[in-house]
């Protein structure tokens, strides 16, 4: 099956993200509405309806962002590594974003703020609603409530991130928490879209990068889904570029970060 592409030239003819209609623009709008208002609601609880806020409990901030890093490292492991961009919903709304954006890194700069973070927001409310719940009267209680409110907030702006750090000129804040480590930076990310491909997945903070590199998490589990299934990794993102390449496109010098179409 061949790859849309459009235009003549090496660069209008590299695959880019499908287009969202109007209807779609407006459901993510709602999303991201919900969402948000949901987290404020939720913030308002904890600074205001908490019984107990002892200095601890505010441990569960940055726990609930390094897990929301390690999410975001497996969710993306998964679509990088296994499944077909073919798969109905998930391949079209996830797994075919990831390959169009390891070919043409570029395009993801063009995308707009609905179009980035809408369908993640939809994920918001089955967090945050059943979070509103949770009695805030015990020292436990109230950390759990902290560390799903970090949790939530890391988890939604995962893809607003990885789209700064692809940005040559971050916003002035943007690039201030880059710098202190606090999101994920443009030369952290750099590293994902360079040879061998298969490392530093995390793209909220990039806190877990290293210690998962470290003990070869991908690695390992990659090993043990191919012994249970026999299924080889990456087979998909492989045959993507392949097609582009079968199609005479190629991305070369065009990419900021590497690209895969010409590897
Ligand atoms: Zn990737
Ligand atoms: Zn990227």
């Amino acid at each position: 099956m061949s790859i849309p592409v459009t235009g003549q030239t090496e660069t209008s003819r590299l695959p880019v993200h499908l287009k969202i209609s109007i209807v779609t623009r407006v459901l993510y709008a709602l999303a991201l509405l919900a969402s948000g208002v949901l987290w404020i609601l939720l913030l308002w609880r904890i600074i205001f309806d908490a019984q107990v806020l002892p200095w601890y409990s505010l441990l569960a901030a940055p726990a609930g962002i390094l897990v929301a890093d390690f999410c975001s490292g497996l969710v993306h492991w998964g679509s990088d590594t296994w499944g077909s961009e073919s798969m109905p919903i998930l391949g079209k709304r996830l797994l075919h974003p990831f390959r169009v954006h390891h070919v043409n890194p570029a395009d993801f700069l063009d995308r707009s703020f609905l179009d980035t973070n809408g369908d993640i927001a939809f994920l918001g409310p089955l967090v945050l609603l059943p979070a509103l719940q949770i009695p805030l009267e015990s020292p436990l209680l109230v950390m759990a409530t902290i560390f799903i409110a970090a949790f939530s907030i890391a988890g939604l702006m995962t893809n607003q991130i990885h789209q700064w750090a692809h940005m040559q000129h971050a916003p002035v804040l943007v690039r201030w928490l880059q710098r202190w480590g606090i999101v994920l930076s443009h030369t952290a990310h750099e590293k994902h879209h360079r040879p061998p491909y298969d490392r530093n997945y995390c793209i909220t903070t990039g806190w877990c990068n290293r210690p998962l590199q470290a003990i070869q998490f991908y690695r390992g589990a990659e090993v043990l889904i191919t012994s249970l299934t026999g299924a080889q990794p990456r087979t998909d993102d492989h045959d993507f570029a392949a097609r582009l390449r079968i199609q005479g496109v190629h991305c070369e010098g065009r990419c900021e970060f590497g690209c895969r179409c010409w590897q």
